[in-house]
């Protein structure tokens, strides 16, 4: 199957009594036993009917053996650090990762005695002189927040293997529906389903998609520690996905759009989407991306107290927090992600105070380039 075609059939859960053609929503925390299958069901041992249905979902449309949903992406991202690192590990993370991740590193990990190299650096040779005899495993995201800045998937998979060490990736940003990272030979893939792969705003969840082998590793911290979904949300979830490709598609092509048109505006000084010939990875990106995603963020070429006046005439797109939902969203990194950073550091990030980042959604582009457009007039 293709992979939208995996969006609506991968992981359903024929139910013969009921004939339905969509899985049924399974309440029951008590399932009976002795049972022929000879299986404990329950639901914090995340095998449950509803749960497996969107976890197979996912690990179908990522290539994966084994797929897991949990309570939100941080609580997919904590569980699987959790189930690798032990005190005096080391690990390799992004310097620029997601503002929750770097907060689960600097406030529990640490905590735990792990060792933690950051590496501020696109470069693969960085990342590859970073890892020590004792580094368990190299974290990162592609494309990055709020820059969009392109890691190389397959190198980093190469020094994974080369160095005898996991590589797991936050796929977040770009979904399976545009970059597929098990097939590079990146070892574990984690989301915040909370943003594209629910993608209606509606829904906090996480999700892991990796080998069987490491998942067996994962499920275990995971009962153990209890991030478990609800099946409501289960059923939510496995809802949204059917219409993932879908969206995605339509959010590739506005993204591309928009950014081409903002790239020739005479009042934007830089516009960073790995899908403009422009960007630095372009190249990387075309290589290891299916479509370029639906994250852009530009640079308004003005004095920073006159960007409110960019917000306030806007209409359609709306200022506020998260992203991956169908509506276009907008947000000011130096307020939001970045506002714990000092001025003089998000300089050196390159996030000035006109950086608008921008999670665009399904609408129709020309109501929401005509939307930028007059806001823009206005600044
Ligand atoms: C939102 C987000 C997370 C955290 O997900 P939650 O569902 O909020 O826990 C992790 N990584 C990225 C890239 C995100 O955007």
């Amino acid at each position: 199957m293709r992979i939208d075609t995996q969006c609506v059939h991968a992981g359903t859960l024929r139910d013969h009594e009921s004939l339905g053609v969509n899985t049924p929503l399974v309440c029951s925390t008590s399932f009976l036993y002795p049972n022929d299958q000879n299986l404990v069901r329950y639901p914090r041992y995340f095998n449950i009917p509803t749960q497996e249905a969107p976890a197979k979902k996912i690990a179908a449309l990522e290539g994966g053996e084994d797929g897991m949903v949990f309570s939100s992406g941080m609580a997919a991202i904590s569980t699987t650090l959790l189930s690798f690192l032990k005190p005096k590990d080391h690990a390799v993370f992004q310097a620029s990762l997601y503002g929750g991740t770097q907060y689960l590193i600097a406030n529990q990990l640490r905590r735990l005695g792990i060792e933690i190299t950051l590496v501020d650096s696109a470069d693969v040779e960085e990342f590859s002189c970073a890892v020590r005899s004792d580094t368990k495993l190299i974290y990162f995201e592609t494309p990055t927040n709020p820059l969009l800045k392109v890691m190389d998937l397959e190198g980093l998979a190469q020094v994974g293997r080369n160095q005898g060490v996991l590589t797991i990736i936050d796929n977040t940003f770009a979904t399976p529906i545009n970059q597929r990272p098990l097939s590079h030979g990146i070892d574990v893939v984690v989301h915040s389903g909370t943003k594209y792969l629910n993608g209606h705003s509606d829904l906090c969840c996480g999700a892991v998609v990796t080998s069987s082998a490491l998942m067996k590793t994962i499920r275990t911290t995971a009962v153990d520690l209890g991030p478990t979904l609800d099946p409501h949300a289960c059923f939510m979830l496995e809802r949204g996905l059917k219409t993932l490709a879908l969206r995605v598609f339509r959010q590739n092509a506005n993204a591309a759009t928009i950014a081409q048109c903002l790239q020739s505006h005479p009042k934007i000084r830089a516009v960073h989407y790995p899908g403009l010939p422009q960007h630095p990875r372009h190249e990387v990106a075309r290589k290891q991306m299916d479509g370029f995603g639906g994250m852009l963020s530009f640079e308004i070429d003005c004095k920073p107290h006159r960007v409110q006046h960019f917000l306030q005439a806007l209409e359609v797109v709306t200022a506020a927090v998260s992203l991956g939902g169908v509506e276009t969203l907008l947000t000011l990194p130096a307020h939001t992600s970045h506002q714990h950073l000092s001025p003089s550091e998000r300089q050196a990030q390159g996030i000035t105070d006109a950086l608008i980042r921008l999670s665009v959604g399904i609408e129709d582009h020309e109501d929401l380039i005509h939307d930028l457009s007059r806001a823009l007039e206005n600044v």
